[in-house]
């Protein structure tokens, strides 16, 4: 490596340190934290026998959930990969349909069209907060898209296009409003991916209430988890109705203490003991927030001084949660993305780039999708560093 090169990876490396401070052995990128009543609760449930699939906790999370959202329901579920593809039924998703995605994503959000039956129609991202570029997003359509009444089709394909996901990537929430507008003008059912986003403001409201439905994940890596799972929102209650009864076997009332069902459900219910575990983590996820924060902070000025990097940071509309702290390469500096990884994680802090782009993995390369330049562009630059929120407790 020549000489400048070697000094930018350097200083990625000892910014990395100034911010994080003295460290000893591995620091991960995301570490879950029990400083709260975690043990207490999940002992209840193994004392009291309620361990399955009902108990007080999970009417519990879900009134937290609700309450802390303002929207009318939460559901509790097994995964947020659970929760995007009931969110995706009861949005009207139907077999054969389309719905514009992000190719800048977790796998979850493009497998999750995929189990509803539909196909994923990728769409770039903007290079600012790295969500879905709204511009470019409305061009695309109107070059390959026709309305036809309410209803979006897609020329080439002949599907109806029914609904638009976003994923506020690393916590952010992109374009929202723009977004929003888009899918309202285009007639597409708006879909929050807001697994990676809990906490996170835009001009003081939560991320999460913004669509007609909104997905939680509580998967271990995520800012609150419960070991595994995954939450719904949504403001309108006959839906959140509906993604519970589909989640519960669509189980209904029946004689004789008999089961009866009316369509065929999921059992995708998150357990007691796991909604256990996450009332606790919700109840100190304010904490967990401001620390997050504080270590965003650090970055923040660790990186403002260094030359061809900058750190992604909020907009002034936004106070993120900053699940995933990043850092973005000039475009000059791309070739070395690949070095700073694998100096970082000589240094035992744990550096990770960014996905692979969903229309790049085998399961998908057939998918349509729009012009995916900066999508491309974007995960060749982006690296995530140690986010955990104990990484800014005092030493
Ligand atoms: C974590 C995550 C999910 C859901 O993941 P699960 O592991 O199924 O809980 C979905 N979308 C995005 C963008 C994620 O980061």
């Amino acid at each position: 490596m020549q000489d400048g090169d070697q000094r930018f990876v350097d200083s990625i490396v000892g910014a990395v340190r100034a911010a994080l401070g003295p460290r000893d052995g591995f620091t991960p990128l995301h570490e879950p934290e029990f400083r709260g009543r975690e043990a207490e609760y999940v002992l209840d449930c193994v004392e009291t026998g309620w361990v399955s699939s009902v108990g007080a906790y999970v009417d519990r999370i879900e009134e937290m959930l609700a309450e802390r959202y303002g929207v009318e329901r939460a559901v509790a579920l097994a995964s947020g990969t659970a929760a995007l593809h009931v969110a995706l039924l009861v949005a009207g998703v139907e077999p054969g349909d389309e719905v514009l995605c992000p190719t800048l994503t977790f796998v979850a959000t493009a497998n999750s069209i995929r189990h509803a039956g539909a196909t994923p129609h990728f769409v770039d991202a903007e290079t600012r907060s790295l969500g879905v570029d709204p511009a470019a997003l409305a061009e695309h359509l109107d070059r390959t898209c026709e309305r036809r009444g309410d209803a979006l089709f897609n020329r080439a394909t002949g599907a109806r296009v029914r609904a638009l996901v976003t994923t506020h990537v690393f916590g952010h929430p992109g374009e929202l409003d723009a977004l929003r507008a888009l899918a309202d003008e285009r007639g597409l059912v708006f879909v929050e991916d807001a697994a990676e986003s809990i906490g996170t403001t835009l001009d003081g409201a939560p991320l999460g209430r913004h669509g007609r439905v909104a997905t939680l994940s509580f998967n271990g890596n995520k800012v609150v988890t419960t070991g595994g799972g995954g939450a719904l929102l949504t403001n309108d209650a006959a839906l959140g109705a509906r993604a519970k009864h589909l989640s519960t076997t669509a189980r209904v009332p029946a004689e004789n203490f008999g089961f009866a069902h009316d369509e065929v459900g999921f059992n995708y219910r998150m357990p007691n003991l796991n909604a256990a575990l996450g009332c606790a983590q919700l109840e100190r996820l304010d904490d967990m927030l401001e620390r997050k924060r504080a270590l965003a902070g650090r970055y923040r000025d660790a990186f403002s001084g260094l030359d061809g990097v900058r750190f992604l940071d909020e907009d002034e509309r936004t106070r993120s949660n900053f699940w995933l702290n990043a850092i973005v390469l000039d475009p000059d500096r791309a070739h070395l993305t690949g070095a700073v990884l694998e100096a970082l994680n000589a240094a035992d802090l744990m550096a990770r780039p960014l996905w692979n782009p969903m229309h790049t993995l085998p399961m998908f390369t057939a998918c349509p999708r729009a012009d995916v330049a900066q999508a491309e562009d974007m995960a060749r630059r982006v690296v995530n560093v140690p986010s955990s929120p104990a990484l800014a407790d005092p030493t």
